[in-house]
Parts: C-alpha cells; sequence; structure tokens
C-alpha cells in the first residue's frame, strides 16, 4: 500500500517574518514520519483567510490523505484559520455545542473572546485540547482529511497525539534510522559508495548530510520489516568501509 500522504499547513504571520521558527513543522514530518506516512509538502501561510482559504483547497486538489495546519485558532481577531477553513468547505462558522463545552472545561470565563473558540465550521468536529483552551478541528474535504491544530507547541502536540495520530494510522508501522558520524573522508570521496549502496538497497533512503570541515553524517532510513534489515545491512557495509581506509566512525539509532 501507498505510504499516507500528507500535507502540512503552517499559520501565522510569525512565521513569515521569521519571528517564530516553524518547530511545528519539523516535529510533525518526524512524527508523521515514525508513523510510516510521507510528508509531500510544508506551507506556510499568512494570517488572511483567502491565503488559508487557498492552502486548504491546493491541498486537497492534490488529493493528500491528510492535511494538518498549525495556528490561528485562538481568540483574536487575527485567528483566522477558521475562516479560511469555513471558506474552503463552503460553510458558515457557528457555535459548537460541543466545542463550547469543552472551553469551559479549561475555562470557568465565557466572555466573546473565549466563546469565539467555539465558533467552528457547520459539519465539523471539534478536538478537545487537555493544554490550552481552543479547540482543534477535524474536517472533511473530498477524500482528504483535516485536522486544525493551535500554533502552541505544547497545545498543538497534545491535541495530534491524542486525537489525530490514532485516527490516521493503520497500525504500528515499524521503521529505523541509523547515523553513521565519519571523520577524516570527504563526501567527495564516499559519493560513489552512496550511490552504490542506495542503487543496491532501493528500499532504503541514504543521505549525506556534511556538517563540516572533515565531518560527514551519513543516514540510513528503512521502513517496515525489510527496510529496516536493509538499513542495518547497508550501514554495516558503509561502517566496514569507512574503517578499512582507517576513518573514525559512530552510529547512533535516531528515535
Ligand atoms: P492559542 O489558541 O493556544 O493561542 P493559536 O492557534 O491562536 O493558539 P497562534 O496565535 O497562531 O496560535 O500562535 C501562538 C504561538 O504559538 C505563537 O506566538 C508562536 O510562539 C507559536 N507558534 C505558532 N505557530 C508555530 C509554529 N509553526 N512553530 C512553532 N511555534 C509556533
Amino acid at each position: 500500500m501507498a505510504a499516507l500522504a500528507v500535507e502540512l499547513v503552517c499559520i501565522g504571520n510569525e512565521l513569515l517574518s521569521g519571528r517564530t521558527v516553524n518547530t511545528n513543522a519539523r516535529w510533525l514530518c518526524a512524527r508523521v514520519y515514525g508513523m510510516g506516512g510521507t510528508v509531500k509538502r510544508v506551507t506556510v501561510v499568512a494570517d488572511d483567510v483567502p491565503e488559508i482559504e487557498g492552502a486548504f483547497r491546493e491541498a486537497a486538489s492534490r488529493r493528500a490523505d491528510w492535511v494538518i495546519a498549525t495556528g490561528g485558532l485562538g481568540p483574536t481577531y487575527d485567528d483566522l484559520t477558521l475562516s479560511g477553513l469555513a471558506r474552503a468547505l463552503g460553510v458558515g462558522l457557528k457555535e459548537d455545542g460541543r466545542a463550547l463545552e469543552m472551553v469551559s472545561r479549561r475555562t470557568a470565563r465565557l466572555d466573546p473572546a473565549r466563546r469565539k473558540m467555539a465558533a467552528i465550521p457547520e459539519g465539523t468536529e471539534p478536538l478537545f485540547n487537555p493544554a490550552g483552551t481552543a479547540p482543534g478541528v477535524a474536517a472533511k474535504m473530498g477524500v482528504t482529511k483535516l485536522a486544525c491544530l493551535p500554533g502552541v507547541p505544547a497545545e498543538m502536540m497534545a491535541i495530534f497525539d491524542a486525537e489525530v495520530a490514532p485516527r490516521m494510522s493503520g497500525g504500528p508501522v515499524r521503521s529505523k534510522t541509523l547515523d553513521v558520524e565519519v571523520l577524516g573522508v570527504p563526501e567527495a570521496d564516499m559519493a560513489p559508495l552512496l550511490a552504490e549502496l542506495a542503487a543496491a538497497n532501493p528500499e532504503i533512503y541514504v543521505k549525506s548530510h556534511p556538517q563540516g570541515p572533515g565531518r560527514v553524517v551519513v543516514q540510513f532510513s528503512g521502513r517496515g520489516e525489510e527496510g529496516v534489515k536493509a538499513a542495518d545491512g547497508a550501514s554495516g557495509a558503509f561502517l566496514a568501509r569507512m574503517r578499512e581506509v582507517d576513518a573514525k566512525c559512530s552510529v547512533r539509532e535516531l528515535r
């Protein structure tokens, strides 16, 4: 079966101005990869309804299995993600009883700013936020499932792990990434061997990451039983060849 195709839509002017580093995308890419899915694209857009609407429509038109959005769910005037989603779905925003109950579990004050977080696109589903107030939202556009999560990393992670990951994964997928650090062999000198190992093991991903003069980290990633076995084999063969030329090497398994 083809790997689950996932797109991320990260929303926030602060991401485009350089004020905030998009750590949400990095975390979600790693999580999705670990679950056996593939992030096909990360789109970053401003706090602007037409931009947000367009990003959702485009991801759905590419028939992504899942779109995960982060940011713009809060109580302020510039939190516009759900307005953009409503336009993409062709529905209105409406206060939702389940969402209001979730907000009131987190705060006793239900003033207009807090009630705003319970207004979600009609026909969508609120997702409880165990780490903050704004609920997430789950929706569907054609074949694409969508989840809108808050921008605050701890809240985004909590809802993803509690509500989204269990719906996304078709069961546990074993994966393994081994990083081999090599000192003293230029990347260009190992290029033929890397090409050979990649060609002999099409089920794995082999990638060199130069880290500075005289230091290269080579990644071997595999998924599923076959992929894990091949990653072990190829990294072992690589290490043996590096040691033949007296390179200093160390191996680390990424988690
Ligand atoms: P909340 O409702 O909990 O306030 P929100 O959905 O309104 O969340 P934003 O207002 O978009 O979230 O962002 C809140 C904060 O989260 C930002 O000020 C920023 O520090 C952080 N943040 C937003 N997006 C990201 C991102 N992609 N990566 C890392 N941090 C982010």
